[in-house]
């Protein structure tokens, strides 16, 4: 049974639709309901004590998979879109299936009883770094199932590693710490978001119908299976997901018994990249990395957490206009939060509350140093069950001069300091950089050409 002789809900394309192609029938199926002709989605349950009876994650539209699929949207996150798009240049085939041999973790982590408890885990699927095999007899029949998590190991090197080795902050093993230049032995973990809808509504103290409509409608009505399909409750959304940094061996992570230090860290690209000084973001994450090596030399374990929410996942053209607005308006650590509010409504978009989903896969009972000074990320931690015995802020010297903005406006709204909080008129004091300078570059860019021109 193909679906261009069996149309579950079509329409006819247009004779005359621009750049019709032939890789499809003339039915384009819009949508689908339950209970429908032909319907019946592969059984899963989420939250079941183990894989084969929570059954694999169907999204494929592929052939019959259409009838059997029991998710909504599609495998890659963002990059769902470019796969769209290498089909319809023709690099790709549409019914392609990966080669999946070799790509198993090089680290098997063990079964945790949150993989089974559907409160604990929401927005990831525990079993989606095991595909090949705990379903394995449903690849060879030809079932379209992919891994939305892959394990992996590689060695990093950070110029901050370097200078600590340097300056006597860390000393150089040979196994975690491999050498003086900053070379450090990793395992990598990385997960696409997949959400169990009624959980995730639950996190957000909403009703999953009304999380359902708000996705549909301020996405462009791009999954209408979020309203037709009530029956599916697993959703693949379009967005960045996150990798997991571990030092040390990785068995050592769900041991109680021994000492843990992470960092949960959320994308700035300028900085973390780039090493903009206007945030506290990248020396942040080079302090996590050192104190996570740290950690493991000690015979512990440390975990750094990189989550893709760039600029407070409002993304970086807000994050940008914000700038100016920041420093045309006069940059004071007052008005610091005023100014994205102006722009973008809110302060955050991050919503840390599914966050510790990946904690909680990593079998993490209890975080001994958390390097974070975020009130948000410390909450949605501890409200999920997990102790945090120790917070310790980024030090004083690491603080780019130009981030004192945002960092005493973070202390003041709520963040963690061990330091001091400055009240509301000594924030009025702490001002960022102004763009004086640049019209120095601007003069002798044009000093520079008129020299040229002679
Ligand atoms: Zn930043």
């Amino acid at each position: 049974m193909t679906m261009s002789t069996d149309p579950i809900e079509g329409v006819e394309q247009p004779s005359d639709s621009p750049g019709t192609s032939t890789r499809y029938s003339k039915h384009i199926i819009l949508t689908t309901y339950p209970g429908q002709s032909g319907i019946e989605p592969v059984p899963l349950e989420w939250g079941a004590a183990d894989a084969k009876s929570r059954g694999p994650i169907v999204v494929s539209r592929s052939g019959n998979l259409l009838k059997r699929r029991n998710a909504i949207g599609a495998h890659g996150g963002s990059y769902s879109i470019y796969n769209a798009l290498a089909i319809a240049a023709g690099d790709l085939d549409a019914d392609f299936r990966p080669d999946l041999r070799n790509s198993e973790p090089t680290f098997n982590f063990p079964w945790q009883p949150a993989w089974a408890d559907k409160t604990k885990i929401v927005s990831l699927d525990p079993y989606g770094h095991d595909i090949v095999n705990q379903f394995k007899q449903e690849l060879e029949a030809g079932w379209d199932i992919r891994p939305t998590m892959a394990v992996t190991r590689a060695n990093m090197k950070l110029a901050e590693i370097a200078e600590d080795v340097k300056n006597g902050l860390l000393e150089v093993d040979g196994s975690i710490l491999v050498d003086s230049s900053g070379e450090v032995r990793v395992t990598k973990v990385a997960a696409e978001p997949v959400w169990y809808l009624p959980g995730v509504a639950e996190r957000f103290g909403v009703d999953e119908g009304t999380l359902r409509r708000t996705l549909f409608e301020h996405t462009g009505g791009s999954y209408p299976e979020l309203i037709t399909r009530p029956d599916l409750k697993t959703f693949l959304p379009p967005i960045g997901g996150l990798t997991v940094y571990i030092f040390g061996p990785p068995e050592r992570i769900a041991d109680e018994n021994v000492k843990l230090a992470l960092r949960v860290h959320d994308e700035c690209n300028g900085s973390d990249v780039f090493q903009s000084d206007i945030c506290t973001c990248r020396p942040y994450l080079a302090f996590g990395i050192r104190e996570a090596v740290r950690e493991a030399q000690n015979g512990g374990s440390g975990v750094v957490i990189y989550f893709r929410k760039e600029g407070r996942a409002l993304g970086e053209v807000i994050k940008y206009l914000v700038y100016n607005a920041r420093k045309r308006g006069g940059d004071t650590a007052d008005k610091y939060f005023t100014r994205t509010e102006n722009i973008a409504g809110v302060r955050d978009m991050r919503f840390q509350a599914l966050m510790p989903d990946i904690l909680h896969w990593l079998g993490i009972k209890k975080i001994d140093r958390m390097l974070s000074m975020s009130n948000m990320k410390h909450d949605a931690i501890v409200d999920t069950g997990i102790k945090i015995l120790e917070r310790i802020p980024i030090p004083d010297e690491m603080i780019p001069s130009d981030s004192r903005v945002e960092i005493d406006a973070k202390i003041q709204s709520g963040y963690f300091t061990t330091g001091k909080k400055l009240t509301d008129e000594e924030l009025t004091q702490v001002k960022g950089r102004g763009w004086e300078k640049w019209e120095d570059i601007a003069v002798s860019r044009s000093t520079l050409l008129f020299r040229r021109c002679f």
